[in-house]
């Protein structure tokens, strides 16, 4: 296993279960090279998942004192992943993760597209007329623009909409209009430099037996010339390398030779995948 990094990883400073210090002993007794902390970026709505306004400088400054502790031996990152609806800025940490997880309602509130999977029904029923591939669409359309909107580092989950699906059956994965719509909104990020993040979380979780994204999606990026990196999305430090593996084998199976991840020296490093 080559990984040996994850940028995507949550604490307690968000919806994470696991200390940030503990994460990062344990991430240099597995022997990554680095180690990126993306906590939820503050938002206005469902606060209990992201970081509180007030507790920001405190999550900044510990994440700057493990980096100094590990000096030397592992690098430690300061990320943060955003929602579309957050209104927090990223400058003054090292990369961010741009991510959909809500579709937002006529009147203002918020549909999780990762949550409960009955309330994601109700939504497709509610404001698409019971279209599945409608509620993929506005899924898909709100994360292609908030990449090219905010250019950041990494895209992550990019078909986060599959996690209720696998339950929900809202549409055929495998059907032509599907993949269009994905392909549509995944091919105008590849220009912005971001990395596409193969993500394990919800392998890790029991949702989903492959990563995000699908592989016919992982295929086309790679015959456009873009990058990848792996990372397990972390909430518990039992998972940060779960499914590295089966990722990387993936990638290969697919014709990848190599994926970027967070460096000892440079930020992002290329590391061969054989
Ligand atoms: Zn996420
Ligand atoms: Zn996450």
């Amino acid at each position: 296993m080559n990984v040996l990094s994850c940028a995507h990883t949550h604490t307690t400073y968000c919806d994470g279960k696991t200390p940030a210090a503990d994460m990062a002993l344990h991430a240099f007794e597995l022997g990554f090279v680095s180690l990126g902390f993306s906590s939820h970026a503050p938002q206005i709505f469902d606060p209990c998942y992201c970081i509180p306004p007030e507790r920001e400088d405190d999550y900044k400054a510990e994440i700057r004192a493990i980096s100094r502790q590990y000096a030397g031996r592992m690098a430690v990152y300061l990320g943060m992943e955003r929602d579309a609806f957050s209104c927090a800025s990223p400058d003054g940490y090292d990369y961010f993760l741009s991510a959909v997880h809500y579709l937002p309602h006529p009147d203002g509130h918020h549909t999780a597209v990762d949550g409960r999977p009955e309330d994601l029904r109700r939504y497709t029923d509610l404001y698409c007329g019971g279209d599945g591939l409608m509620m993929a669409a506005q899924y898909f359309s709100l994360l292609r623009g908030d990449v090219l909107a905010m250019k950041p580092q990494i895209i992550a989950h990019f078909d986060l909409v599959r996690k209720n699906n696998a339950v929900l059956r809202l549409y055929d994965e495998d059907s032509p209009p599907y993949r269009r719509l994905a392909l549509d909104a995944l091919r105008p990020l590849r220009d912005t430099g971001a990395l596409l993040e193969v993500n394990t979380g919800a392998m890790a979780r029991g949702y989903l037996k492959t990563p995000y994204p699908a592989p016919f999606l992982l295929k086309e990026w790679l015959s456009w010339g873009g990058e990848v990196i792996i990372n397990s999305d972390c909430h518990d430090m039992r998972y940060l390398d779960y499914g590295f593996s089966d990722a990387q084998a993936l990638l290969l199976s697919l014709g990848y030779d190599h994926a970027v991840r967070l460096g000892k020296q440079e930020k992002w490093e290329r590391y061969s995948l054989a």
